[in-house]
């Protein structure tokens, strides 16, 4: 029997692993106790799919091998996957019309991993339709609130995860970032987020959205259960990801203790302009005087094309998109209209059905900037602009070791509250579209609260690979702050 001093469901990644191995809670136990959790905030919209027998009979095989000595670094730690993962054992929908009832043949090559560490599934976590939007209002199936204020939006498109971590549904989740999926939503919520490196994690099975941008990474409390979750999902998949890519497997969580003394954080001065609201500002500035404290530098840079990322993103993307999607029509797999007059009225039926409105916008952009006579125009132009800003990025790196600055200009907006205006999302995505952009790690870290009590999130962008110096960054933060650990009212 579980006899620790906290409820099961405020124990992270690294403690509940820890009291598996020591026999102080079975895999089962763990298991029940977050499954009740999740029946009991059903309201908060969090998970899409959850199949009881499916979560207990894994748990009931990581425990054999806890007893049997063979247990795997993560042996049964319950953890839920973004819809956006296909998974052989539930559904798996990418949070649209299109894809309900969709059961895949196998499982992602990161739900494999996750799996073979010995993680336990809980379910499949809400999301923004194929992953665009930034406040998981683009899910067909139901809207997610918000533990912090239930009439706030939680962020997105990895909204899901977010309210499923912060309000204690699961200690860890997975999401995906292609312009700030997972760090955004890490932030809104006052959860630790980190996208790895592009190419660091195995594409294989994530539903893809914009192929050159996606990245999946680990969504939980604290830096030090991102680090381990990291060093878990991790690792070249050449058979069935080209872009993954040829590195060991590495130990993440092995600096995270290394003094961060003479650290140069660079702060570019376009992530504090006049679109930076106050609060947000305040919270973290403070952040970075801990990291002061602890003998860092702070040294001002320029990321001059930051305003660019937004058009140059908005146009790579829904290219992207336009093609990635083009696989749904009726024939392959998912949504079919019922009835049609001819091949291409299905073809038009079922896309109409299948798709909302935000994924019908980017098809339509996408195609739109790829076409003959655009293409030189829009395309190849955004596709310069990328490669400037990645060259940005390599300029204000020989002056620092670590880039920090807001997450988003603002905490989470109200459930509605950008209406119907796409733009005010796509302008939001400001200081986390860069990184993606140019392929590099970043994650968010609790870093206080703003406006209304609402958590604001710190975002740390390293260079290519060096993620184990962010989450070191991360961790010492979170040594000197207790932001991580504290918890929605109620929750
Ligand atoms: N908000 C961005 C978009 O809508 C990013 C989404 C993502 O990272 N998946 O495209």
């Amino acid at each position: 029997m579980h006899s620790a001093s906290k409820p099961l469901h405020d124990l992270g990644v690294a403690e509940l692993a820890a009291s598996l191995r020591a026999g102080q809670v079975s895999a089962v136990e763990a298991a029940q106790h977050f499954l009740g959790r999740a029946r009991s905030h059903e309201s908060l919209g969090a998970f899409l799919a959850i199949d009881e027998e499916v979560t207990v009979s894994q748990a009931r095989a990581a425990d054999a091998r806890l007893a049997a000595g063979t247990a795997g670094p993560l042996e049964g730690v319950p953890l839920a996957h973004k819809d956006i993962f296909v998974t052989k054992d539930l559904p798996s929908t990418a949070g649209s019309r299109m894809l309900e009832g969709y059961r895949s043949p196998f499982d992602a090559t990161v739900v494999r991993k996750l799996a073979d560490a010995g993680v336990v599934t809980l379910g499949k976590l809400n999301c923004d339709e194929f992953a665009m939007g930034s406040s998981n209002e683009n899910s067909a199936y139901q809207p997610a609130c918000n533990p912090w204020d239930l009439s706030r939006v939680p962020g997105g498109s990895s909204g899901g995860s977010a309210v499923a971590v912060a309000a204690r549904l699961a200690p860890a989740a997975t999401g995906t970032d292609t312009g700030g999926s997972i760090r955004q939503p890490a932030s809104f919520c006052g959860i630790t987020g980190i996208k790895p490196t592009y190419g660091r994690a195995s594409r294989y099975g994530m539903i893809a959205f914009a192929s050159s941008l996606d990245q999946a990474g680990p969504m939980a409390r604290s830096a030090e259960d991102c680090a381990l979750l990291l060093s878990n999902l991790c690792g070249p998949d050449p058979d069935r990801d080209s872009t993954s890519l040829d590195l060991p497997t590495e130990d993440f969580a092995r600096s995270l203790n290394d003094s961060i003394d003479g650290l140069r954080i660079g702060i570019p001065k376009e992530f504090f302009g006049e679109g930076l609201s106050a609060d947000v500002r305040t919270a973290v500035e403070g952040a970075l005087g801990e990291f002061e404290k602890m003998g860092a530098r702070l040294v001002p840079i320029s990321l001059p094309r930051t305003e660019l990322s937004i058009p140059v993103y908005y146009i790579i993307a829904p290219a992207e998109a336009s093609s990635n999607l083009s696989r749904f029509d009726g024939v392959k797999f998912g949504h079919r209209a019922k009835a049609f007059a001819d091949l291409v009225d299905m073809y038009k039926k079922t896309r109409a059905e299948g798709f909302g409105d935000e994924v019908k916008r980017r098809i339509m952009i996408g195609t739109y900037v790829l076409s003959h006579g655009y293409y030189d125009a829009y395309y190849l132009q955004a596709q310069r602009i990328r490669r400037m800003i990645a060259d940005d990025f390599q300029q204000a790196f020989k002056s620092c070791d670590l880039i920090a600055g807001p997450v988003a200009p603002t905490v989470a907006w109200k459930l509605g509250g950008h209406g119907n205006d796409p733009l005010a999302d796509y302008l939001a995505d400001i200081f986390t579209l860069p990184a993606s952009l140019a392929g590099l790690p970043g994650m968010s870290v609790p870093a206080g609260f703003g406006d209304g009590a609402m958590p604001v999130g710190l975002q740390l962008i390293g260079n290519y690979f060096t993620e184990s110096r962010l989450l070191n960054a991360a961790h010492r933060l979170q040594q000197a702050t207790d932001f991580h650990s504290r918890k929605p009212e109620g929750v």
